[in-house]
């Protein structure tokens, strides 16, 4: 046995089954990321932080929970994680984003769900999940009905705390949102067993806050004429920013941007001039699910931004930084994740207004509405982001897919289409 099979015995884990995770994982990212060429070389650490997702970051947590600190299992990025850091908390989202575990969560919950709530469940179902059983609690939200329900059975198993994300935003769900907030951070207090400090609260909000601002830097430097960097490369990095230690993410993210930079001062870049500019836009894509940016790519096309939870929906919007209370740090922390426009809210003009932006600022010739399956919320939006993007005449294509193989020959066809109508530069 490997010290890293030891360890996942140790945490309960079916290790026979796990290595066979591991290796298709291994497999798939090989094919998809690690074989492209020219790749900054700053894309090592990143690749790192995805192979050590299951053997060298469960290991440091597992050291650092048997230090005193305790382990928050996340689903969304409505969860405040600042208040997690300042407890001395490790926020950790757990969303799955391999179709392996999706037959485990089958078995048990209906099939016509979306694919990221089965591959979740899966993980944890088949015992592959090495952190189900290092984490102290698990916080889920009312996002979607898909999560909404599975938390009423998780929470029969697991300790649970359920956010309750408002579906419209004015200023009497602004109060209910504040208050979702407050509980939040009191039984956040109850599980570090500590009350959080001014001190401690705004170190985290600023360190969130660098950590943002890295990742907007970095979605800006993909914009540049000749993008420094792929989509899926980029992608890589959005999803280790879901599961790396903060500080240790932004100094690497730091040091890519500046080799970003130098990249582009000398024409650097993945793809011939004159590459079609695509933008994703919609469900999030977390580790494990490189599929449709690497279709896109593959077909030809540059994916130069990232409209979803795991791109630009995590790092707009910074927290103000002037409260030097904890009440108004939590009320400023209130108000930036409120912003945050997933498709549960209703209208929710906001991502229309960001949709356009990013179009603009990035050069988008053409929108990619990545939606999953079963996903009806960012399914029925679709229309009003194609209305949106009709009235600035950019072409768009929605692909509704899940993680498994099967149809991706029709959407390869489909893209290949859709790149021929873009035309060449
Ligand atoms: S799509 Fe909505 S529910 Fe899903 S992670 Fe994003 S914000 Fe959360
Ligand atoms: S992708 Fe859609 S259906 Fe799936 S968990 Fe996120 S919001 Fe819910």
């Amino acid at each position: 046995m490997t010290g890293h099979e030891r360890l996942w015995a140790e945490l309960g884990l079916d290790v026979p089954l796990h290595n066979r995770l591991l290796e298709s994982l291994g497999a798939d990212f090989q094919a998809k990321v690690e074989s492209r060429k020219n790749r900054p070389r700053g894309m090592a650490y990143f690749d790192r932080v995805i192979h050590a997702a299951h053997g060298d970051r469960v290991a440091e947590l597992v050291k650092g929970r048997a230090e005193g600190r305790k382990i928050v299992g996340t689903f969304c990025i409505y969860v405040p994680e600042e208040i997690c850091l300042a407890l001395d908390l490790v926020p950790l989202p757990l969303c799955g984003g391999t179709d392996f575990s999706v037959p485990y969560a089958e078995n048990i919950f209906p099939r016509d769900i979306c694919p990221l709530v089965k591959s979740t469940l899966g993980l944890a179902f088949s015992k592959t999940c090495p952190y189900a059983p290092i984490k102290s609690l698990a916080v889920g939200e009312t996002t979607c009905d898909a999560k909404k329900k599975t938390w009423e059975i998780l929470s029969e198993r697991v300790p649970f705390q359920v956010m309750e994300v408002p579906n419209k935003k004015n200023a009497r769900t602004g109060a209910l949102w504040l208050a979702e907030v407050r509980e939040f951070l009191a039984r956040m207090e109850e599980v570090a067993e500590r009350t959080v400090s001014a001190d401690r609260l705004k170190s985290a909000i600023r360190l969130m806050n660098r950590k943002r601002a890295a990742l907007q830097e970095f979605a800006r430097l993909r914009a540049a004429e000749r993008p420094p960097i792929s989509g899926l490369d980029a992608l890589v990095v959005y999803q280790g920013m879901l599961n790396d230690e903060p500080l240790r993410f932004t100094e690497n993210l730091e040091r890519l941007n500046r080799e970003l930079e130098s990249r582009i001062a000398g024409k650097v870049s993945p793809f011939p001039a004159g590459v079609r500019r695509l933008m994703v836009s919609g469900c999030p894509a977390v580790m494990g699910n490189w599929k449709i940016h690497s279709i896109i790519e593959s077909c030809g096309g540059a994916v130069v931004a990232d409209e979803t939870c795991t791109g630009s929906r995590y790092f707009e919007n910074l927290v103000d930084e002037s409260a030097g209370d904890v009440d108004g740090m939590v009320a400023a922390l209130a108000e930036r994740y409120l912003k945050v426009d997933c498709s549960c809210f209703t209208p929710n003009d906001e991502r229309l207004r960001s949709v356009e932006s990013m179009v603009d600022r990035h050069g988008i010739d053409g929108v990619v509405q990545y939606v999953l399956q079963f996903c009806h919320t960012y399914n029925i939006e679709a229309i009003r982001v194609e209305k949106t993007l009709k009235a600035k005449g950019i072409p768009q294509i929605k692909i509704e897919t899940d993680y498994s193989r099967e149809d991706s020959g029709q959407i390869t066809t489909r893209i290949e289409a859709f790149l021929e109508k873009l035309g060449s530069a």
